[in-house]
């Protein structure tokens, strides 16, 4: 039987309308939670990505702020535009989109943002915080997003053994530190695999919860999951494709085809993880205002 498809869009979008409740109750007390982005150089992918957080903004009512440098900022004009976010009331969140041009340190950068402000959960407090269960600390959307996947299309988790394929900082390590959690939507038993790992085809094949976050197009075949299992595909790759106006397509990181016929559950690519990345971002900037307003 084909895997049944995890529908990112509509969760993401669920989860939006049950976000405006508590979005329209703290603006009945006079706060807008609001986010800065802050986009330095003309990168093409985090300009659209930008756009569309800013779009997201819009449309949950949402106040936002893009802060666009050129490439040529230094690191000092960076760190003193993060100072000044600190300290501005009217944002909650503080988002700097990566990558950064090479004369800037991501993480002096990363590290400057005022960690009740850090949407992104990139400052080493959050990750601690993240990395012992506190639900207070802000999780980063992407794998935060993907547990949310999980939770929503009700997969049991507890117990069941998630193999993440990836180590970033962004989504592998953060997705292990959520699964691992003693509580919903945690208490599986985990195993990462990165470039490293040997036989890895042996380790994939052992996973209930598959998670792949690697960025090499297709990479995960269909022999490489076990029958029934949960495959969420983090990935995002541009392939070409002169048959189409755009001269690409949008491919994850696991081949479709041969997995939806192995797999008991899958996510598309677009429409599966992509659409719950930005919607946790927007959770994460609310509660960075419902914390604000409980200090
Ligand atoms: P990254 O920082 O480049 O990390 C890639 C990880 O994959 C590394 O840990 C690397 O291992 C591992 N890896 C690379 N080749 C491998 C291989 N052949 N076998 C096993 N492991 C391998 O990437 P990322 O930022 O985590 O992003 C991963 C993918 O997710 C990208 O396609 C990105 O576009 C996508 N993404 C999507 C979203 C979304 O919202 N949908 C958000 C974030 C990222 P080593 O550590 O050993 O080098």
């Amino acid at each position: 039987m084909p895997a049944k498809l995890i529908d990112g869009t509509a969760i993401g979008d669920k989860l939006r309308a049950e976000l405006q409740v508590e979005i329209r109750a703290l603006r009945a007390r006079g706060v807008t939670p609001g986010l800065a982005a802050v986009l330095v150089g003309d990168n093409a992918a985090s300009a659209t990505y930008v756009r569309m957080k800013g779009k997201a903004c819009d449309e949950a009512g949402l106040y936002h702020e893009t802060i666009r440098l050129a490439k040529e900022t230094t690191e000092a004009e960076l760190l003193a535009l993060v100072e000044r976010l600190n300290a501005d009331h009217k944002i909650h969140g503080i988002l700097v989109q990566l990558p950064l041009p090479t004369q800037i340190s991501t993480q002096r950068i990363l590290h400057r943002v005022a960690p009740e402000k850090d949407v992104d959960g990139f400052h080493p407090e959050n990750v601690g915080r993240v990395s012992i269960g506190d639900p207070a600390a802000f999780r980063p959307a992407t794998p935060f997003g993907v547990q949310q996947l999980l939770l929503r299309s009700d997969v049991d988790i507890s117990g069941k053994h998630a193999v993440i394929v990836g180590r970033s900082t962004i989504v592998g390590r953060p997705m292990a530190a959520l699964l691992l959690q003693d509580g919903p939507g945690g208490n599986a038993t985990v195993t990462i695999c990165h470039s490293r790992t040997r036989d890895i085809k042996s380790v994939t094949r052992l996973a209930d919860i598959l998670i792949v976050a690697i960025g090499k197009p297709e990479f995960v075949t269909g022999d490489m999951i076990k029958p029934g299992a949960v495959v969420i595909d983090v990935g995002v790759n541009r392939v070409e494709d002169p048959s189409l106006k755009k001269g690409y397509r949008l491919v994850g990181d696991v081949n479709f085809e041969e997995a939806k016929k192995v797999a008991g559950a899958l996510t598309p690519v677009p429409g599966g993880v992509g659409p719950m990345t930005i919607t946790m971002l927007l959770y994460n900037t609310v509660q960075a205002a419902r914390q604000w307003t409980q200090p």
